[in-house]
């Protein structure tokens, strides 16, 4: 009785899925100020946190999804530029955190674009296993508590894994860079357009154009080892989840952090 209660309750909830997807892309709320141009057709949507929009002649790219019910945000910057959720074919995740990931099952359902991340990252935006909380609640009383207590975002399935040197798959001269420490599988991507833009995700920050941990990582082999990775790279831009972009010599500044 209790299984068929179950199933009944599964049912519920599954028929209106499509509907509520529609609904909950937020359009109509106005989040003009949202958008702003780093490069040619390339966009940071900032909204708590910063998402990215490209846009090619195969259709738009998001790196990144924001805040859980925030992707119109999202949506609304696309229409800014003569798109919409339709066009988007490829959503690349950097981590599963919530604030990464919050938009990707509406987005999803609204373009059926192809979700793609790394094996690691994927099994938690799934939802078969939990994120991992960030490094610094590590050190806090109650940190996994904390992190209880942080939004969830909707799971949703990942089409493609891709890796360093096994990302071939992906859209528009993109290439996928191995940036692990912030999370165990957490990404950067590398656009070839504009003299190099770098997706740095939460891998680092940058403050007055040098790189920084950032407040919600620290010294890790695996993050600060990250960091001179991604200064291995030639690229002039760098854009990061939680702070303004960096928009000349950037590769540069990753090479000489900690020197
Ligand atoms: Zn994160």
């Amino acid at each position: 009785m209790a299984r068929l209660a179950l199933i009944l309750s599964k049912q519920q909830e599954a028929a209106p899925r499509a509907e509520r997807r529609g609904a909950s892309l937020g359009v109509g709320k106005r989040y003009r100020w949202a958008m702003e141009k780093i490069a040619d057709g390339v966009y940071q949507v900032s909204r708590g946190v910063n998402s990215f929009v490209i846009d090619g002649d195969d259709g738009v790219t998001l790196i990144d999804t924001g805040m859980p019910k925030r992707q119109g945000a999202i949506v609304e910057g696309l229409s800014d530029i003569g798109r919409s959720a339709k066009d988007i074919e490829t959503i690349l995740i950097t981590h599963a955190h919530f604030d990464h990931v919050g938009g990707a099952d509406a987005l999803q359902g609204a373009s059926g674009a192809m979700v793609m991340a790394s094996h690691d990252e994927a099994s938690a935006i799934q939802g078969d296993r939990k994120p991992q909380p960030p490094l610094i609640l590590d050190r806090i009383p109650f940190g996994a508590a904390i992190a209880g207590w942080f939004p969830k975002a909707r799971p949703v399935l990942v089409d493609g894994m891709v890796a360093e040197g096994h990302d071939t798959d992906l859209p528009q001269d993109l290439r996928a860079v191995d940036s692990p420490g912030h999370t165990t599988g957490h990404l950067s991507y590398l656009l070839e357009r504009s003299g190099g833009i770098m997706f740095v995700g939460d891998a680092a920050v940058a403050s007055n154009g040098n790189i920084k941990r950032a407040w919600f990582n620290r010294k890790t082999e695996a993050i600060d080892g990250s960091i001179a990775h991604l200064g291995e790279f030639a690229f002039e831009i760098a854009v990061f989840g939680h702070s303004g972009p960096i928009t000349s010599s950037a590769s540069s500044a990753f090479a000489r952090f900690n020197q």
